[in-house]
């Protein structure tokens, strides 16, 4: 039996409140998105995302009640201005690389009418994996392409070839492989500490974006997109192109997907596991929390021969669930202390708290 006692398995859940626009972004998409729609309880229409999704979820919204889009599609397009910018070192272009200094980008797409999905896994040189994503699930009949063979296909269908690696990135990647011990690379590297804080010591930096999407024909699509974990070694996966692991939506139930320690969203099937949940009558909340808690026994588990991943009788990591079912209720919870994310809805884009699983000691 477990021995995450119900009393150290916080929930907590909150609202708050924050909004912006990127300039890429159409003007009527995000007034659609924005806009309340008081027909929206009877249909509604919401798209949930982590916190760094805020336009993309104002877009993604915008596109199905605008445009007529698909879920899946308007998730993908949603998400291409953070896969654009360069100060979102999660996700695209500006992404933290791999070990050896290459940015190397996971990205899977489902889409619930059809039950398909599409993924690409070490994509380089490719800014939009989401996109080259949603073609492999439209114009093939595989899943997941990985490495050179997802890049050619991404080039084959038009895609260009950049180099995804900024010199931001390119910097800290150099600071993290100067500090590693048993080498011969030297810090400081610069004749002065940079003025850049993310430069500074920091713990190792991670992020990725979900975005999962519920039209009011009550059609659900979602997708993820991420640089992977910063400085992983060369051709690791994550959760995020994995089908069940860093997404999953069936049109009969919703939609979900993960952001955090990829690992362990893998190892628990998180994303299924929450929709699953919803299935049987759990709020997205509590299938996001009831989804964290199997991951913590999980990694309870686990800690004997991993023991940085359990601390003070807690899993010592982030990782994050978004979910929406076909009814129009959204939520999402978050493993350890305090965690945002974004949605909009009827009442507009906005950021809220996730609800907390385990609080911070
Ligand atoms: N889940 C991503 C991965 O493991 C990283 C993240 O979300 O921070 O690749």
């Amino acid at each position: 039996m477990s021995r995450i006692s119900r009393r150290r398995f916080l929930c907590v859940a909150g609202a708050g409140v924050a909004a912006s626009t990127l300039p890429q972004v159409s003007q009527a998409a995000v007034a659609a998105a924005t806009q309340p729609l008081h027909a929206d309880t009877a249909n509604p229409c919401v798209a949930i995302s982590s916190a760094n999704g805020i336009e993309s979820v104002a877009v993604a919204r915008g596109l199905v009640l605008e445009k007529g889009m698909r879920p899946v599609s308007a998730a993908v397009q949603g998400v291409a201005s953070v896969e654009a910018d360069p100060n979102d070192m999660s996700v695209g272009y500006g992404g933290l690389p791999n070990e050896l200094g290459k940015v190397q980008l996971d990205s899977a797409c489902m889409d619930g009418p059809t039950h398909n999905a599409g993924s690409v896994a070490s994509i380089e040189d490719i800014m939009h994996p989401a996109q080259v994503a949603e073609l492999v699930m439209d114009r093939t009949d595989h899943i997941n392409l990985v490495g050179p063979g997802a890049r050619q296909f991404a080039l084959d269908y038009g895609f260009k070839a950049e180099d995804l690696l900024t010199e931001r990135a390119r910097q800290i990647w150099l600071k993290w492989r100067s500090k590693r011990s048993g080498d011969d690379y030297l810090w400081p590297l610069l004749d002065t500490e940079p003025a850049d804080p993310a430069l500074a010591d920091e713990p190792r930096p991670w992020g990725t974006i979900h975005c999962s999407v519920l039209a009011p024909s009550s059609d659900v699509g979602c997708c993820t997109t991420t640089s992977g974990l910063a400085f992983k070694i060369p051709g690791r996966i994550g959760d995020s192109p994995l089908i069940g692991c860093g997404l999953y939506c069936d049109n009969e139930v919703g939609s979900a997907g993960a952001t955090g320690r990829g690992e362990a969203a893998i190892l628990s099937g998180g994303s299924w596991l929450v929709v699953e949940r919803m299935r049987a009558g759990d709020t997205p909340e509590q299938a996001c929390l009831y989804a964290l808690k199997r991951v913590a026994e999980q990694a309870e588990r686990g800690s004997r021969w991993q023991p940085a991943l359990w601390k003070d009788g807690q899993p010592n990591f982030g990782l994050t669930f978004y979910a929406v079912r076909k009814d129009g209720l959204y939520g999402s919870a978050s493993m350890r202390g305090a965690g945002r994310f974004a949605v909009a809805d009827a009442k507009g884009a906005r950021l809220e708290n996730c609800a907390i699983a385990f609080g911070n000691k």
